[in-house]
């Protein structure tokens, strides 16, 4: 059996024409065969959504955003391709997508939203993978290109779809078999799936990681190597903290935890299928490929073992406590998760006395308002917005000390390994 290598690259990296010949570069370095996942270019996914949001709300056809979309396709198309003929297939390909796109917004009900939702926000994937494939066409990159719906099956919970993981593996083995006696590189797109009746399902946001690891587990590929603009994990988000390290190995639970507690590097899905099978994740720098970067293994600790800060802007402290003066107990804590169940609140941070039970969570100003009038019914609730939730992986003095730096602290939580800080009045 040959070996199978899984490549993700993410918008960043095929954000112009530059860096669609950088990826092209980084494939060619090597001769290896592999499965290339590909997400929408740049901030394409954004520019959907306010097109599917503008529909939605006041069925309208947002032409502003829709032009938007097309021209920045339309340039990296023109500085791609410099024969004629095949600038003028590349243009004429996009122009059938774009009123393809078009024609399937305004068929599609405005009110199912998460159904439209799905549809219209995957041609960013569609748009790029087109591009790509042809850009190699024109190149003479021996490919094939293949839509993730036909590889990936996933219920039908529109926009965070869930993989039929028997189906998938299925599909994934047997059709990618086919196609790696044609090829030794197979194209196909991130973040998206299809219904067993063939509709279009997404993963939720940033999925494509996540993508490239149900890839990986279904075809027992040797590594998944993800491709960034940074250069690995790094300890803390370099452009806040400027001693920041590159984390050269990373138990698969370590990194669970750091995306558990908000480190957006890579998708929390992403980690589970790959441990399962013992896969290694490699975080590469798309700048710098030739530079080692992270990975993500069933090493025992982690390596440089330094503080690891995660910093969650913007959140809500929601301290909820009884209109009689009476204790917060178990009875009362359960009428507030199911209000907080309800309305979707994801719980970064819990903390109770006596007398109130506090929650901090991802600031949310649409839901605020109808959380607490809900809860007010039965608890005087109070809150604190534009709070900063600081959580430090393996700290040690000195990392204490700079939080007391930053502000002034209104949690604190610590265990062995953890430290939790909730501050306000954060320095910029
Ligand atoms: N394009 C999708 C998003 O931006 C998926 C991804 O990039 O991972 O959410
Ligand atoms: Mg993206």
């Amino acid at each position: 059996m040959r070996e199978i290598f899984v490549e993700k690259f993410g918008g960043a990296s095929v954000n112009s024409a530059a860096s669609i010949k950088n990826v092209i570069s980084i494939l060619q370095s090597d001769k290896k065969t592999r499965v290339v996942v590909v997400s929408a270019m740049g901030k394409t996914t954004n520019s959907l959504e306010k097109i599917i949001d503008l529909w939605h709300r006041l069925t309208e056809f947002n032409q502003e955003e829709f032009d938007f979309i097309k021209a920045y396709h339309t340039n990296i198309v023109e500085e791609l391709f410099d024969n004629p003929f095949e600038l003028h297939l590349a243009l004429s390909m996009l122009e059938d997508i774009f009123s393809q796109l078009r024609q399937n917004l305004l068929n599609l009900n405005p009110k199912d939203y998460d159904f439209l939702y799905d549809n219209i926000v995957s041609y960013g994937e569609r748009i790029s993978t087109a591009i790509i494939s042809q850009y190699m066409t024109s190149l003479g990159v021996n490919h094939k290109l293949i839509p993730a719906q036909e590889l990936i099956k996933t219920d039908n919970s529109y926009r965070g779809a869930q993989v039929d993981w028997k189906k998938t593996e299925q599909e994934v083995k047997e059709k990618l078999k086919t196609l790696f006696l044609e090829t030794d590189l197979v194209l196909t797109q991130g973040f998206l799936g299809s219904t067993r009746e063939g509709y279009t399902t997404t993963l939720g946001r940033e999925g494509s990681d996540y993508s490239a690891a149900i890839f990986a587990y279904c075809l027992n590929a040797t590594s998944l190597t993800i491709w960034k603009d940074v250069d690995g994990l790094m300890s803390a988000d370099p452009k806040r903290m400027l001693d920041a390290k590159k984390l050269e190995q990373v138990p698969y639970r370590e990194a669970i935890e750091l995306s558990y507690y908000g480190a957006s590097v890579i998708h929390p899905k992403t980690i589970k299928p790959l441990e399962n099978k013992a896969i290694p994740l490699y975080v590469k720098s798309f700048v710098n490929p030739d530079k080692e970067g992270s990975v993500i293994n069933h090493c025992q600790e982690v390596q440089p073992l330094v503080p690891n800060y995660i910093f969650k802007d913007k959140q809500t402290l929601l301290s909820v406590s009884a209109k009689d003066f009476s204790f917060i107990v178990e009875e009362n804590v359960a009428n507030i998760f199911s209000e907080l169940s309800y309305f979707g609140v994801k719980v970064n941070l819990i903390q109770n006395s006596a007398l109130t039970f506090s929650v901090c969570f991802d600031q949310n100003d649409y839901v605020l308002p109808r959380l607490i009038e809900a809860l007010q019914q039965n608890y005087n609730v109070k809150y604190n917005n534009d709070l900063q939730l600081i959580t430090i992986r393996h700290y040690d003095e000195k990392a204490i000390e700079n939080l007391n730096k930053k502000g002034k602290i209104l949690i604190e939580q610590k265990n062995r390994v953890t430290l939790q800080c909730l501050i306000e009045e954060l320095e910029k």
